[in-house]
């Protein structure tokens, strides 16, 4: 079968691979849409996976169809499924208290599209209590989003974003606007946006996203935003990781607020302490989600709640991910979330 590896720092290279076969207990798919992700950038940029990984077939938000059912009697060739790209140990410290999105194991188990083979690919071999059948009021792309989705739901949900909170997200890519979608629909009277890219900002602005965007480096947007939420915002979810997004967070919270981590740096960050001891605000950070938030992900996706094929802006096929990925790296794109299909 076909797949797109990642050969080294930004490279992509189409190959030929051996097509998963049934073994009677994974479920095999036949991929028919996968999304990238910003931890597909990172790796693309870094040239290898989680963990180290070489020749990485990438790709963790995916939507197929079975083509071997594996031990899942209730599942049938021709289904239309999608699965959590987890692995969980099921035994360490995490896994025993619940927290099955934090495997301890991780990095030795099979994480399909982070360090072991992913939706960029013709075929897929799933860990078959991961997968799950899509009702058919969902198509193949927002299947793909229900990922992405579930990791925003799972960040507003550990912020406790409840009716009449205000909030403040910063960054507006795909997490950023999911995040302000879940927070609205947990009842948050007022979202403000940050973003630099005039793209970005311009794409939450027309979508509705928030009830404001703001440049993040508009000298004006604190004193603004202070009087608009009377003192400052109760709940901030940072996505982009980059020093002066969470400095910005920290500043806009109200005493006692809530910071949220869900973006990733791999460096060292120098973050100012002293605004977050001065006002006791609470940290917290995110990865991934639990198998309820990915299930209640595709049921509002399904009911028409949550709108993720809005964030969809353009698609390819695996002989044009390689551009695609140039032009998400470039910072210029016009693109919010592309799907390889
Ligand atoms: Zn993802
Ligand atoms: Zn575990």
């Amino acid at each position: 079968m076909k797949a797109v590896k990642l050969k080294g720092p930004k490279q992509l290279e189409l190959v030929d691979v051996e097509t998963p076969v049934a073994d009677g207990k994974n479920v095999i798919i036949e991929v028919t849409a996968c999304g990238i992700c910003g931890s597909d950038l990172h790796y693309w940029h870094s040239g290898r996976g989680m963990g180290g990984v070489y020749d990485l077939i990438m790709g963790h938000e995916f939507a197929g169809i079975v083509v071997d059912s594996g031990n899942r009697d209730d599942l049938a060739e021709g289904d239309r499924v999608t699965a959590l790209p987890l692995d969980p140990c099921g035994l360490c410290a995490a896994c025993r208290a619940g927290h099955i999105n934090i495997c301890l194991k991780a990095l030795k188990r099979s994480i399909p599209g982070n360090n072991s083979p992913g939706g960029f690919s013709e075929f897929l071999k799933l860990r078959p209590d991961m997968v799950r059948k899509l009702p058919d009021t969902v198509n193949d792309i927002q299947a793909a989003m229900a990922e992405p989705a579930a990791v925003a739901l799972h960040a507003v949900r550990t912020a406790g974003i409840c009716p009449g909170d205000t909030v403040m997200i910063s960054g507006g890519g795909p997490i950023g606007l999911l995040c302000a979608a879940w927070a609205k629909i947990n009842g948050a009277a007022y979202i403000a946006l940050t973003e630099i890219n005039g793209f970005r900002k311009d794409f939450a602005a027309n979508n509705g996203a928030a009830d404001e965007i703001f440049d993040a480096a508009d000298p004006d947007f604190p004193s603004q935003v202070i009087k608009i939420t009377g003192g400052g915002f109760d709940v901030a979810i940072e996505t982009s990781a980059a020093d002066a997004a969470i400095n910005l967070a920290l500043m806009m919270l109200k005493p006692k607020g809530r910071l949220i981590l869900a973006g990733i740096n791999a460096h060292t960050q120098a973050i100012l302490t002293i605004v977050a001891v001065a006002r006791e605000i609470t940290q917290k950070s995110v990865m991934a989600y639990l198998p309820e938030e990915f299930d209640t992900a595709i049921d509002y996706i399904a009911q028409k709640r949550i709108d993720v094929e809005k964030l969809v802006t353009s698609t390819t096929d695996l002989t044009g991910l390689g551009a695609a990925f140039e032009r998400l790296a470039s910072g210029k794109s016009e693109d919010i979330k592309i799907i390889c299909r």
